[in-house]
């Protein structure tokens, strides 16, 4: 049985649907903070990783093999204002986490970890040799995280693969599972929902970067490739440890994701033309060529338009 911590989350619930449909047994452990229940896809204990009894429970009652730890606090802003609350949940939750699986010589762990641990791009795309200095807390802890299980890995023989995202975005094709923060501060949900008349309108952070149409640039990957990319690691852990990013390699510009909105669902959101968000990088593009080497990685979903429509799908039909 795969434990995976914050399964009802955006991308944990993705990845407990595709580990389901491929034959492996899952038990979901999240908190419900951000998760919601109704994306928990099979048996689910409502916990939280500084509770360390009932972790401890969860490693006694089950036979777990494998852990694909997702939980998680992801608001870079808030971060920045209340870092105590990201030390404690992502940090000092993930130590309980790894502590617990040691202890019950459970050593296998896929990780869920970000393009935030490199901080800003010194050069493109990012590699995993990149230098590593997170601006915000939350990158840190991620970054501290990966670092206790090389140390782990080192004294323990802890089994594990670091999966740094870029932009995950997109939803299951059938509509049952998409993204649904609150508040939301991700722009492709953001324009779906000024096209969908929930917000007034769009603002896009900054018109002067130094890019081609002056707009920011990122890697949008599709959640099903992220999930995908899980299994996989799942299955190579005995091979490889360290770190690997999930990215498609190529860049898409805060306009041109407007445009694709515009063109998949045939509506013009009211776009506000605005300043700089603090802490936006210019340009992240990963070089994914570990991945697909290591991992045997294929992207499948992650043109654009396919996760514009996804989503656009997901944001009209939203069921929680
Ligand atoms: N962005 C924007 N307007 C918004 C939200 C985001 O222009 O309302 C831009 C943001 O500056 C960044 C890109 O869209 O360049 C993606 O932002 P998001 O928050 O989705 O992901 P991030 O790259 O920050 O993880």
């Amino acid at each position: 049985m795969i434990l995976i911590t914050g399964g009802a989350g955006y991308i944990g619930s993705h990845t407990v649907k595709y580990l389901l449909n491929n034959g492996h047994e899952c038990l979901i452990f999240d908190n419900f903070v951000y998760g919601h229940k109704e994306a928990a896809l099979t048996k689910f204990i409502q916990g939280d990783l500084n509770d360390k009894e009932s972790l401890e429970k969860v490693f006694k009652e089950y036979k777990i093999d494998a852990v694909v730890h997702f939980a998680a606090y992801a608001y870079v802003g808030e971060s920045v204002e209340n870092p105590q609350k990201y030390y404690e949940n992502n940090l000092v939750g993930t130590f309980n986490l790894l502590n617990i699986m040691i202890a019950n010589n459970v050593k296998k762990i896929v990780f869920s970890s970000t393009c935030a641990s490199y901080g800003n791009a010194e050069y493109l795309p990012i590699d995993e040799k990149h230098p590593l200095n997170p601006i915000n807390p939350y990158g840190k802890t991620k970054l501290m995280v990966e670092k206790i299980m090389e140390d782990y890995h080192t004294a323990y023989g802890l089994k594990y693969i670091a999966l740094k995202y870029f932009n995950a975005s997109g939803a299951s094709k059938d509509g049952s599972i998409g993204e649904s923060h609150n508040p939301e501060t991700h722009l492709i949900p953001l324009v779906l929902k000024a096209i969908k008349g929930d917000i007034e309108s769009i603002t896009v952070f900054g018109t002067d970067y130094d890019t081609p149409d002056g707009t920011c640039i990122r890697d949008y990957i599709h959640v099903d490739d992220l999930a995908t990319a899980h299994k996989l690691a799942l299955e190579k852990l005995d091979d490889f440890n360290g770190v690997i990013n999930l990215g498609t390699g190529t860049g898409v510009s805060v306009k041109e994701i407007i445009d694709s909105a515009i063109k998949v669902t045939g509506v013009e959101p009211k776009i506000i033309y605005g300043q700089k968000r603090k802490g936006d990088p210019a340009i992240l593009v990963a070089n994914n060529s570990l991945a697909k080497e290591v991992l045997g990685w294929n992207i499948n979903n992650s043109d654009i338009d396919n996760i514009i429509e996804t989503a656009w799908n997901w944001e009209s039909n939203k069921l929680f």
